[in-house]
C-alpha cells in the first residue's frame, strides 16, 4: 500500500495524471474538487454551500471538505458483504473482493492547516502519506492549458476573471503547503511542461521508485 497526494496549480494537469497513475496502479483515485462537484450536481445541502464559493474561485471551508474527504477515505468497503470486509477500502472487482494497491489524492491539502488534517484522517486509519509529487509548468503555459481546458470543460469557475482569482488564491493559501512537505522530507517536484504521456512517465518513476523503497 502506498498512499501518494499529487499537488499542482489549477490547470497544472493534476486530475489528468492522477486518473492515469491510479489505472495504471490501481489506486483508489480521490478528488476532492469532484467530490465537491458531484455534492452540487445533487444539490445536497453541503453541495448547495459550495456552489457559489466554487464558482467565484474561492477555497471553501474545511466544514464542508474535510467531511467529504473523511467520508471518502473511511467508507465502509463496497463488497456485498462490508461486515466480511477486513479493510474499509476493500472492492468488488470482475466479482471478486479486491484490495487497491493505496490511494492518490488530488486537490487536498490546499492550505497547511488541511494538510495537518490530513495527517490526521490517515493516522485514524493507521496509514500515512508515502509521497508527494508536486507537477509544475510555468504560469504562461499554466494560463494557456486552464483556458483550453475552459472551451471545453462547462465548469463555471473555468472563466477569465475566476481562474486568475483560482491562481491568486493557489499562491496565497496552497503555495506554502509545498515548503510544509518539504521540510517533512516527503516531497518530489515534477516537470509537466511537456505532453500528457511525457509527465506521466516522469510520475511513473518518481512512484516506482517510491514502491522500491518500500519494499526493501
Ligand atoms: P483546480 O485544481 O483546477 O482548481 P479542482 O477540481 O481541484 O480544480 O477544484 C475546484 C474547486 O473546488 C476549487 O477552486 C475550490 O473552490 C474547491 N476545492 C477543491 N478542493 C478543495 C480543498 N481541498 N479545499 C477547499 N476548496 C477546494
Amino acid at each position: 500500500m502506498i498512499n501518494i497526494v499529487i499537488f499542482g496549480a489549477p490547470g497544472v494537469g493534476k486530475g489528468t495524471q492522477a486518473q492515469l497513475l491510479a489505472e495504471k496502479y490501481d489506486f483508489l483515485h480521490i478528488s476532492t474538487g469532484e467530490l465537491l462537484r458531484q455534492e452540487v450536481a445533487l444539490g445536497s445541502p453541503l453541495g448547495m454551500r459550495a456552489k457559489a464559493i466554487m464558482e467565484r474561485g474561492d477555497l471553501v471551508g474545511d466544514d464542508i471538505v474535510v467531511p467529504l474527504l473523511s467520508r471518502s477515505l473511511e467508507t465502509r468497503s463496497t463488497l456485498p458483504d462490508p461486515d466480511a470486509a477486513t479493510d474499509p477500502w476493500d472492492r468488488e472487482r470482475n466479482g471478486e473482493p479486491h484490495r487497491p494497491e493505496g490511494c492518490i489524492i488530488d486537490g487536498f491539502p490546499r492550505t497547511v492547516s488541511q494538510a495537518q488534517t490530513l495527517e490526521f484522517l490517515f493516522s485514524r486509519l493507521h496509514r500515512r502519506i508515502d509521497l508527494v509529487v508536486a507537477i509544475d509548468v510555468q504560469r504562461d503555459e499554466l494560463v494557456r492549458r486552464i483556458h483550453e481546458r475552459a472551451a471545453i470543460s462547462g465548469r463555471a469557475d473555468d472563466t477569465e476573471e475566476v481562474i486568475r482569482h483560482r491562481l491568486q488564491q493557489y499562491d496565497e493559501k496552497t503555495q506554502p503547503v509545498l515548503d510544509y512537505y518539504r521540510v517533512s522530507g516527503l516531497l518530489v517536484s515534477v516537470d509537466a511542461s511537456g505532453e500528457i504521456p511525457d509527465t506521466n512517465q516522469r510520475l511513473c518513476r518518481v512512484i516506482d521508485a517510491c514502491l522500491n523503497h518500500k519494499q526493501q
